[in-house]
């Protein structure tokens, strides 16, 4: 995939105006679910910060995709977000914001459902069923927990618990395919592994979901080691300005054998030179340019911080033109929702009967 072939859909402005509220008692009480014509997706984004190369390339591209092939459904996890934003007013802008990031890079409400998790509590409600049959032991096994920790994030029992709240927000709309980064693939496992020790001691209600990567499903951060991360402090946003760009493409670390410009570069092994293969067809060429010491560090850099400022050039201007209309946001989230709703009451009708909570 060069990202510049298949992740630009224009992605016209939603018209639909809905009116209703996300949370109308008056939709759904008693509705059956909605006929499921196309397999369905779901995939989550925390509102923690802007969005970067690593969730393009690793998973919006792919939101962008799927939302012709699949009955798709997008969640801005405003109560995963809790587990590291800390300030109210901060986490309502932020969630503002990556409505308007997701928009910009083309998802189109026509499309799909881009929904608020924080509108829907029975995302939280089946976390809490689900925690009712998951050990401790498979919460505290899964990797980013323990990243993150190690970045210093809080160590609350909403971080232990977070893939628990995750396998909840996919399996309440019975999506069975999830597009995410390699990041979430331990995630997804237990998200799995959850889903069968519930239909095993309830009924079979939910779909073993599977991910759906990308061909850059690890993009790795500025520093060339670790994922990039928005814990990690080591993003390139993608809507940042040119400038900001450039200097964060010329702070990239490469290839750390390479001394001098005359010393032989190892493209395989250089985060700059990987990326290049997703801003244009001569990536070759321009990797082999490095391995010859034909062109230097500083050429191969230089030359992406342009690619990368003029690929999302087109969005970074549909996104200034979205966030200046005030409505577009909580309109398109208010259309998500009343697309949703119907089918998350019917899974929680379902749930809420075989476990036995809730009126008979
Ligand atoms: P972050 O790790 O920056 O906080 P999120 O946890 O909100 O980002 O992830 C949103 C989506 O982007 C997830 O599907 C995740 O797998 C994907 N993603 C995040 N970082 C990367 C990366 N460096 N490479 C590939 N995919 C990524």
């Amino acid at each position: 995939m060069a990202a510049h072939d298949t992740c630009v859909p224009a992605g016209k402005p939603s018209t639909v105006r809905y009116t209703r509220r996300p949370m109308s008692q008056t939709i759904g009480a008693t509705e059956p679910a909605p006929p499921q014509l196309r397999e369905r997706v779901f995939s989550g984004i925390q509102p923690s910060g802007a969005s970067h190369l690593g969730n393009y390339l690793g998973a919006q591209v792919n939101y962008v995709a799927l939302q012709d092939q699949y009955e798709a459904i997008y969640g801005i996890v405003d109560y995963h977000a809790l587990t590291t934003v800390h300030d109210g007013a901060e986490l309502r802008s932020l969630t503002h914001d990556m409505v308007l990031d997701l928009l910009a890079v083309g998802l189109d409400p026509d499309r799909c459902a881009l929904i608020r998790q924080s509108d829907f509590p029975e995302h939280a409600e089946l976390a809490w069923i689900f925690n009712t049959v998951t050990p401790v032991s498979w919460a505290e096994r899964t990797p980013t927990y323990k990243e993150k920790k190690v970045q210093g994030v809080e160590n609350s029992l909403g971080l232990l618990d977070y893939p628990i709240l995750q396998a909840a927000d996919i399996v309440i709309y019975k999506a069975s395919r999830v597009p995410v980064g390699k990041d979430q693939a331990a995630h997804l496992e237990l998200s799995r592994e959850v889903v069968r020790a519930f239909n095993r001691r309830y009924a079979p209600i939910f779909p073993e979901p599977e991910p759906v990567f990308t061909e850059a499903p690890t993009v790795l951060g500025i520093d060339g080691q670790t994922k990039m991360s928005k814990s990690a402090n080591n993003t390139i946003p993608i809507f940042a300005e040119p400038d900001e760009i450039r200097r964060l493409v010329m702070s990239m670390v490469t290839d750390p054998l390479r001394i001098k410009r005359t010393d032989p570069g190892r493209p395989e092994i250089c985060n700059v030179c990987q990326l290049h293969r997703f801003f244009g067809s001569d990536y070759l060429e321009i990797q082999d340019g490095e391995r010859t010491a034909r062109t230097g560090c500083v050429d191969t850099k230089q030359l992406l911080a342009e690619r990368i400022i003029e690929f999302f050039r087109p969005m970074r201007e549909k996104r200034a033109k979205l966030a200046a209309d005030p409505a577009v946001v909580e309109d398109t989230l208010a259309a998500g929702a009343v697309k949703v709703r119907p089918i998350l009451d019917a899974t929680m009708r379902e749930v809420r009967a075989a476990v036995g909570v809730g009126r008979a």
